[in-house]
């Protein structure tokens, strides 16, 4: 829990150290300054001092010093936090639940952010297999084919005449879309994770980065490693 640094401010203004002090030394006024038996070590004589103008303490004997927040920590034996907590009841200062606040909307802001990177990587995942299934399919519709071509040529042509034109036909197909499959598979398989969002989330930006892929031949990942498109 962080407080404000305003809070910790009005808690300062409001907690004046002599008054405070006051309530655990017997506090005798000296020239500009406060003087008591120091309440963090024995002494007979007094060296405990206490600046009203400068709101510090010092003790000259002992050596502690500082403001209002030390001087509440080091009697009631706490840290800046609680001491902070003392002064501001002490002060009817209501301690704003910002920091609360701030930490929820920082946990969501995670939260969300964590949604987003896996719903990206389960979007990835998709257009990867995706773009693998279309390969698959395309090659089983080649291989279909060409099983077909073959027992065709080993019966009677004329008879299967329309299916064998529907055999090269779908070889055809095959051969027209295996390129642009394979440059899909090969940049979600293999190139740059920034090339492999862009084309899972940019459907648009597919046909431009598949061209690309296609001219140059190879996909490269980040360290540059090129991946041959192999059709
Ligand atoms: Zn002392």
């Amino acid at each position: 829990m962080t407080i404000p640094a305003e809070t910790v401010e009005e808690i300062r203004q409001r907690n004046d150290l002599v008054a405070l002090a006051g309530e655990y030394v017997e506090l005798r006024k000296r020239g500009q300054n406060f003087l008591g038996l120091c309440p963090f070590h024995l002494e007979k004589s007094p060296s405990f001092t206490v600046h009203p103008a400068k709101q510090i303490y010092k003790c000259f004997g002992c050596g502690v010093g500082g403001d209002v927040f030390d001087f509440v920590a080091s009697i009631e034996r706490t840290d800046f936090l609680g001491a902070t907590k003392i002064l501001a009841a002490r002060a009817g200062v209501q301690i704003k639940r910002l920091p609360d606040d701030e930490a929820k909307r920082l946990r969501s802001e995670r939260k969300r952010e964590n949604a987003a990177a896996s719903k990206l990587a389960e979007l990835e995942r998709i257009a990867f297999f995706e773009a693998r299934e279309n390969c698959h399919q395309l090659e089983r519709i080649r291989r279909l084919a060409a099983a077909r071509l073959r027992r065709i040529h080993h019966g009677d042509a004329e008879r299967f005449q329309g299916e064998a034109d529907l055999a090269w036909f779908a070889l055809a197909e095959v051969a027209a879309q295996m390129p642009k499959a394979a440059a899909a598979y090969s940049l979600m398989a293999f190139a740059a994770i920034n090339t492999r969002i862009d084309f899972a989330l940019h459907p648009e930006r597919r046909e431009r980065l598949i061209q690309d892929a296609l001219e140059a031949g190879y996909v490269s990942n980040e360290q540059g490693i090129r991946h041959e498109v192999q059709l």
